[in-house]
């Protein structure tokens, strides 16, 4: 199957929300220089996101294979149990606004900038989504993601950029010599219809992650992966 891209997620700011989790107050004059940030950052924002259709050919102890890509992690595979047809991404907020935010001037301003690219990422993120599930009629779905953990470590993601085509060409997301993302506000994976809810927090021991989704679970890797 041929990578398609989607170039026209929608995306949003709750401004009142990310006030909150900057600790500014509405009517403060740092509350106003966000606020102007924020709007020229929708201006210019145009995230994306590069999927291909994928099946599985084969599973391991511990590894699966897409597309003749070998990947290697057990949790990957547990999950992938009832699973033959998966659905390899990236989304990213954009070069545009990775460009736009190099040019704003501050300490202060620049992590301002960095937490609207956040905000953008995740609205945009919902929207792919979204829009998968419903265009392959995916019910429940949950997502992997290469590096969220030690068992599917980020060295795997030149294999998942492979296996997507080329999500440079594509949509400008390009890989570091280890193995990050540029833009930083990008997001890969493998997304799967699954009845069983997963989420990687659940495997992840790590304290006070301000992006936590799920309690952490110390039984389940016995319970379910061993
Ligand atoms: S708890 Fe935080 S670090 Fe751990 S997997 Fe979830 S988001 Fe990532």
């Amino acid at each position: 199957m041929k990578p398609i891209i989607m170039s026209d997620l929608k995306f949003d700011i709750n401004s009142a929300s990310l006030l909150r989790s900057l600790r500014l107050d509405e009517a403060s004059d740092d509350a106003k220089t966000v606020l102007g940030l924020i709007e020229e950052a929708m201006k210019v924002a145009k995230p994306k996101a590069i999927f291909k259709e994928a099946f599985i050919d084969d599973k391991g102890h511990d590894y699966v294979i897409i597309d003749g890509f070998r990947f290697k992690s057990r949790v990957l595979r547990v999950n992938f149990d009832e699973v033959h047809r998966v659905f390899p991404y990236v989304v990213t907020a954009g070069r545009e606004l990775d460009e736009w935010s190099n040019g704003v001037e501050g300490m202060l301003e620049q992590y301002w900038a960095d937490q609207i690219k956040e905000f953008i990422l995740g609205t945009a993120y919902n929207d792919f989504i979204a829009r998968l599930t419903e265009a392959y009629g995916l019910g429940t779905t949950a997502s992997m993601n290469p590096g969220s953990l030690e068992d599917w470590p980020i060295s795997e993601q030149p294999k998942l950029f492979s296996l997507i085509g080329d999500p440079f060409q594509g949509i400008g997301v390009e890989l570091t010599d280890s193995y990050l993302m540029v833009p930083a506000k990008s997001v890969s994976g493998i997304r799967y219809s699954t009845q069983v809810t997963y989420e990687n927090c659940q495997l992840c021991s790590r304290e006070n992650c301000p992006n936590r989704r799920a309690p952490y679970d110390p039984l389940l890797w016995e319970q379910r992966y061993k």
